[in-house]
């Protein structure tokens, strides 16, 4: 069946795909340098999931201290566990200072110090003195709204600068030339039923996580990795997907985020007998541990029977004894969340939390220039023309194993600004653009009407939750071969029903029935290839604890991992880690000495 629809074809030098905080980072920087740049988002561009981001964004000012960016690429390679890729790792770190002033130029309110300067609170795994020295103020941040202060200022600042924005349109596919070179992306506008090619030489996706592959996540719902699904499809590689962040914090219940901000101004965890027992699990880092390890002694300490509540199945975060003027100025929000979701007054009372799914580590593999990579045997680092990634659907990749926190900000500005500068130098504004391939507009266009017109047995919303349900429980903190072998079966049947999904509604018009089977049909592949991952990796690394293989193994396993999922069948390969930083000892840069694995102790 070839399905036919009417589309308006717009001509650009640069598409990008979302407008979080990597999104408009990238439209900014691609507009200042006169590339003629649309914005496409499913969403109003401030109601994207960073606008939710609360404790702060990383980058080694010193304001409150002694700090340098070596220090802060050395936390990053320690907290990522040795599987961070040591280029992109040293490209995050000496950038950020730059990236957070200009932040702080295009006008985004951060915090203040007595003296004036950009505010900066500790946060979990940031140390000094390359983990020798006690913790560093490196989270630079505006109250805990301050993912909120940075869309806002990107948004208008791209405004300003004659960016184009395509609001509430859905991409649905990317436009794939014969031998391989991105060309465009195929949009679906959700408001009027219409449908529209971006033709483009460079096309940026920045389309966020993919939370919602679980049942209890802090992430929005529009979280549904959408660009991880497209890449899938056009036959290239998700990388690392079996690496994903719980957070600690989650209110019980709800999953609502309490930020790490909340320790990082001295709340601290207790259990039943009231222990604060961080000081156990980690006799340096207490309750600023890294957030793998924090949700892991969280665990442990719920399954040996020292939970709190009625059913001993949370943990409790106290902050009631911080002056009452301190948690208004520097946690407002969390205190108002608190209230809402848990009916908890945070000046009297502990709040009730879980380790809750956050953050992605893995994702669509690019070089520390946001370049998309396709990685081969004989080129591990080949890249694809014309299609670039940043945010969290990318994979730099900065955060490894595991992300620190407030290390996803600044992974936002400093790749969403690389990638602007890169592609001023590879995107000629004068050539023309390339010519569509109309077999790819076509495919996209067949995918898109047959779910539109699913009549299987199964209704979208079902299918989602069967996934959501196994991946909570066969991919959760901790890891057995047993659970995840049977996961990874149950994984393939679930998404073996998407060609019996039921659609009623078959209109073009806001059809969020519509809308939603096109995510969890983004949501599908990015969930297998997590759990796939999850089970072939046989050791213990960063957020991935596996019960039967509890160390870290280097020698088999420091490697990334490769997936290219087709249909319910993902193929899975290994890319080398790169060990190499960008600048040496001599020229200012972190010794190799320094950097080389070790055990990672707190
Ligand atoms: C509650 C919460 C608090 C956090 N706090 C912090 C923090 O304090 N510090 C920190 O460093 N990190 C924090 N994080 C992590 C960080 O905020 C996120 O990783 C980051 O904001 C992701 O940004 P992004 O630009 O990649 O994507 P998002 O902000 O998720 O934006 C995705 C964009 O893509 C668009 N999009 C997606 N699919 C499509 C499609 N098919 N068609 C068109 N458009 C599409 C959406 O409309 C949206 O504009 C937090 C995360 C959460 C959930």
């Amino acid at each position: 069946m070839t399905a036919s629809y009417e589309y308006e074809t717009h001509d650009y030098d640069v598409v990008v795909v979302g407008a979080g905080g990597a999104g408009l980072r990238a439209t900014l920087g691609m507009a200042e340098q006169g590339l003629r740049t649309a914005c496409v988002t499913k969403v109003f561009p401030t109601r994207s999931h960073t606008v939710a981001a609360q404790g702060g964004i990383a980058a080694s000012l010193g304001n409150m201290g002694p700090d340098s960016w070596q220090w802060h690429m050395y936390d990053t390679v320690k907290g990522s566990d040795w599987l961070g890729d040591t280029d992109a790792m040293e490209y995050l770190a000496r950038e950020a200072p730059k990236a957070v002033y200009e932040l702080e130029h295009y006008g985004v309110p951060f915090s203040r110090t007595e003296e004036g300067k950009i505010y900066q609170r500790p946060f979990g795994g940031h140390t000094t003195e390359f983990g020798e020295g006690p913790p560093v103020q490196r989270t630079c941040a505006a109250a805990d709204r301050t993912g909120h202060a940075i869309l806002h200022t990107l948004y208008g600042q791209s405004l300003k600068n004659n960016a184009e924005f395509y609001i509430e349109y859905f991409a649905i596919d990317l436009i794939m030339s014969e031998d391989g070179q991105c060309q465009g992306v195929v949009c679906w506008k959700l408001d009027d039923g219409t449908m529209h090619v971006f033709n483009a030489k460079m096309v940026v996706l920045a389309t966020g996580g993919y939370g919602r592959a679980y049942f209890s996540a802090t992430s929005a719902h529009t979280c549904t990795g959408d660009g991880g699904g497209m890449v899938a499809r056009a036959g290239l590689a998700l990388q690392d997907m079996e690496f994903v962040q719980f957070h600690p914090t989650g209110i019980y219940g709800s999953g609502c985020l309490i930020t790490e901000g909340a320790r990082g101004e001295g709340g601290y965890l207790t259990n039943s007998e009231g222990e604060r027992f961080m000081e156990r699990y980690a006799p340096n880092y207490k309750d600023l541990a890294p957030r793998d390890y924090v949700s892991r002694s969280m665990t442990m300490e719920i399954r040996e029977g020292r939970g709190v509540g009625e059913h001993g199945d949370h943990i409790h975060l106290n902050l009631s004894h911080l002056p009452p003027e301190a948690l208004a100025e520097r946690l407002p929000g969390i205190s108002e969340s608190a209230k809402i979701f848990a009916g908890v007054d945070v000046t009297k009372e502990p709040i009730p939390v879980l380790p809750t799914v956050h953050y992605n580590m893995g994702g669509i593999p690019t070089n520390y220039w946001g370049e998309v990579l396709n990685p081969t045997k004989d080129d591990p680092t080949a890249i694809v023309p014309g299609l670039m990634a940043a945010g969290e659907a990318g994979c730099a990749s900065v955060h490894g194993a595991n992300r620190l926190g407030s290390n996803s900000l600044i992974d936002l500005v400093v790749f969403g600004r690389a990638a602007s500068i890169r592609a001023g130098q590879v995107v000629d504004k004068d050539a023309p653009n390339p010519t569509l391939n109309q077999a790819s507009v076509d495919k996209a266009f067949e995918r898109f009407d047959s779910l539109r017109h699913a009549k299987g047995g199964i209704p979208t919303a079902d299918l989602r939750l069967e996934m959501q349900r196994t991946m909570q429980a066969d991919a959760a903190v901790f890891r057995t071969d047993k659970t995840l072998k049977e996961g990874v079966e149950k994984m393939t049947a679930i998404a073996g029903k998407m060609g019996d999904l039921k659609v009623t509604d078959r209109s073009l018009v806001w059809n969020s029935d519509l809308m939603e089977t096109l995510e969890l049909d983004n949501l599908m592949p990015n969930a297998l290839a997590t759990i796939v991952g999850a089970e072939a990796r046989k050791e213990s690394r960063g957020a991935h604890a596996h019960e039967d293989y509890a160390e870290r193994d280097d020698e088999n396993w420091r490697v990334h991992t490769v997936a290219h999922v087709e249909g319910s069948k993902v193929d899975l390969s290994f890319r080398p880690v790169i060990t190499d930083p960008l600048t040496t000892e001599a020229e200012g840069g972190i010794s190799l000495k320094t950097i080389a694995p070790k055990a990672r102790t707190f």
